[in-house]
């Protein structure tokens, strides 16, 4: 199974993470990647990047040395009503080609009851600034698979496997395989990303792969799988850089 870009990433302005984003993109280049998106921590994380680090982050280049640069962010959820730690008129601003939503338990309850997660994440799916959903298969906010994937699915949000959760979510195998299972039968997108906190752990994601394949996961539906489904996917967010991607396949 192979992948032509990493959708969640993590530089240095994460104090936890370890590489600058020159460093990733560079071993980006190396893997053989076509785009990787930088998606530091929101706000309300403790080692989170400034605001302004998200005000600025356009002055990156669109491409570098061949490899397309996403800029992103990884939101935190605040709350049961889907709340994030960057209000509406800030992401519209900050105009982010990948914004991922993630539970961390330094921003939330460490522990939801099975119908608030489900609540939380059917609220998330109505905010039309959410690209993709983070590492949501935690069983200690487990939440109904079946009904959420299908406004995901009508919402275009995308459901993240991430590669990182067996290292630091471990027991959550069997919810994460459910959760792909939910995703085939509605028609759910997904992205297969690493997580990375550093160059060593870029593109990786071999935890997550051998289970997609048991289930037989279809590429289609694998967002980070082919260029083509990348664009269109972008396409599909309204993102700008679609069109510059498109316009040099
Ligand atoms: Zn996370
Ligand atoms: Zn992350």
């Amino acid at each position: 199974m192979d992948f032509i870009a990493d959708l969640h990433t993590h530089t240095l302005v994460s104090n936890h993470a370890y590489n600058t984003v020159t460093e990733m993109v560079t071993q980006a280049k190396k893997l053989g990647l076509y785009a990787m998106a930088v998606t530091d921590h929101g706000v309300a994380m403790p080692d989170a990047p400034h605001l302004w680090y998200f005000y600025n982050i356009h002055s990156l280049p669109d491409i570098v040395d061949g490899v397309w640069l996403l800029k992103g962010t990884e939101a935190n959820v605040m709350d049961v009503d889907g709340t994030l730690d960057f209000s509406d008129d800030l992401l519209k601003r900050f105009d982010l080609d990948w914004i991922i939503v993630s539970i961390h338990s330094d921003t939330l309850a460490p522990k939801l009851d099975f119908d608030s997660a489900t609540k939380l994440w059917l609220n998330v799916a109505e905010n039309p600034y959410v690209d993709m959903i983070g590492h949501s298969e935690s069983r200690f906010h487990e939440y109904d698979y079946d009904a959420v994937t299908k406004v995901f699915a009508q919402n275009n949000k995308v459901v993240e496997m991430n590669g990182n959760s067996a290292n630091c979510r471990p027991g959550n195998e069997d919810n994460m395989r459910r959760l792909a299972l939910a995703c085939k039968k509605n028609g759910t997108k997904i992205a297969v990303n690493s997580d990375a906190h550093s160059i060593y752990s870029l593109a990786d994601v071999d935890t997550v792969t051998p289970m997609l394949k048991e289930i037989k996961f279809p590429r289609e539906l694998i967002v980070n799988a082919t260029k083509e489904n990348l664009i269109a996917e972008l396409k599909l967010h309204g993102k700008k850089i679609a069109a510059k991607m498109e316009e040099q396949l």
